[in-house]
């Protein structure tokens, strides 16, 4: 196992009911700017209970954070903040709002000449401007973590950022806000989640035993849960599992003390970036390939992954492994989601040579749980994803 410090801050508040004790999470006197999505929030009456929950204090809104969080229009609610002092931040939505605040979060005490060197020089925000988040959608972990991903439209570039300022201070967590959510982003967010417990795991063994364990039974429960969510999303058992499987995927935990990959994010958010695929199926289109090139450096952890979460055994280590990627594949197919790119896509043709050149320009030499993997390497990788 590899050294490491570990520190999450962030309260949570789960359960059914939740969001009416938001006023005690929220300091006294603060000038709140509650942030939100396209507007979800008004049918299915998250907005009501957040705002009932609120009277008393004085809240500004900012409505149409766009998923994948637009820079363009982050820009605008940074103009809110500092016009009218705002010193709380409350994000309601799923993982695009939520990073979307953060980035505000880190914008607004940012006194360098543009909020765009975060996200271009990778600045680490030390402090940020307060926030908390009542999240209607799991998938990302966002709500228990220092990470965000902004994207700008004109430059087609989605970019991550973070730091540990950037943790809000509560989240609350109703399973209940499930039962709105439509299969498309159900399905979606079991695959975001799934991969991020398999950027964390899928490397080369490091004898971390716990994290290993725990890594395995996040994606075990998400497995259990997955045909049960699809069918009925207001399966509260389900979705508590579901919701919390999704926070504990990528809140710190299981990236302590191991090597992390994190190539296929990186992979997949150019594929967003240039065609607007949904974040979760950009992996989805990336990990099969990305584990068939990487295989050798990694098939002692497949192997473990396919006997442990998917019951494969009795074969070489080889035939477990590759059962292992087969497995993951039909996983994602089984919850309506296409792993090439071309399923997605006519003019995918030049991409990888695009996505490489992208990196080389950037100078990311080095990707993967042993920087290993050049822009040559990148370009087959998606190539191979087709
Ligand atoms: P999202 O983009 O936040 O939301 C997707 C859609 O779901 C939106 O149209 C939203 O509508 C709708 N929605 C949300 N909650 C709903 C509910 N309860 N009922 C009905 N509809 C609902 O999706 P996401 O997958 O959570 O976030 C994706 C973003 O997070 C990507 O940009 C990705 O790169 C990033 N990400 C961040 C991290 C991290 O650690 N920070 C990790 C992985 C990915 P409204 O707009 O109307 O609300
Ligand atoms: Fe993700």
């Amino acid at each position: 196992m590899l050294n490491f410090e570990f520190r999450n801050p962030t309260k949570i508040l789960f359960g059914k009911g939740q969001i009416a004790n938001l006023p005690k999470e929220i300091p006294a006197g603060a000038k709140l700017l509650m942030l939100y999505g396209g507007g979800s929030i008004k049918q299915n009456g998250i907005y009501d209970q957040v705002k009932d929950a609120l009277q008393g204090f004085t809240v500004l809104e900012f409505s149409g954070i766009p998923a994948n969080p637009e820079y363009e229009v982050l820009l605008k609610a940074l103009k809110v903040i500092k016009e009218e002092k705002i010193d709380f931040m409350l994000a309601v939505g799923g993982g695009s709002v939520i990073d979307g605040v953060k980035f505000l979060s880190s914008a607004a005490l940012y006194e360098g000449d543009s909020p765009w060197d975060i996200l271009s020089q990778r600045i680490s925000t030390k402090k940020g401007l307060p926030f908390g988040t009542v999240l209607t959608l799991p998938a990302t972990g966002s709500e228990m973590n220092s990470g965000a991903v902004i994207s700008r439209k004109e430059t087609q570039e989605k970019f991550s950022m973070g730091g540990p300022g950037l943790f809000p201070q509560f989240s609350i967590l109703d399973p209940q806000v499930v039962a709105s959510i439509p299969k498309r982003q159900l399905a979606n967010g079991i695959t975001d989640a799934f991969t991020h417990v398999l950027e964390q795991y899928m490397t080369y063994p490091a004898g971390a035993m716990l994290q290993d364990r725990i890594a395995e039974s996040i994606m075990q429960t998400l497995i259990e849960v997955a045909p049960r969510i699809i069918r009925d999303p207001a399966d509260y058992e389900a979705a508590a599992n579901f919701m919390w499987s999704c926070t504990m995927a990528l809140n710190g935990l299981i990236q302590k003390g191991v090597p992390t990959d994190w190539a296929i994010h990186a992979m997949g958010h150019e594929l967003t970036a240039m065609f607007g695929i949904d974040h979760a199926r950009t992996l989805a289109i990336i990990a099969p390939s990305h584990y068939r090139y990487n295989f050798n450096g990694k098939k002692e952890k497949l192997a473990q992954y396919a006997e442990r979460v998917w019951n494969v055994t009795a074969m070489s280590l080889e035939e477990q492994a590759t059962a292992g990627i087969k497995m993951t594949e039909e996983f994602f197919h089984s919850l309506d989601i296409s792993t090439r790119l071309s399923e997605y896509t006519g003019s995918y043709e030049g991409t990888a040579q695009i996505i490489s050149q992208r990196f080389t320009e950037r100078g990311w030499n080095g990707l993967g749980e042993r920087k290993a993997l050049t822009p040559d390497d990148v370009e087959k990788i998606v190539e191979m994803s087709y």
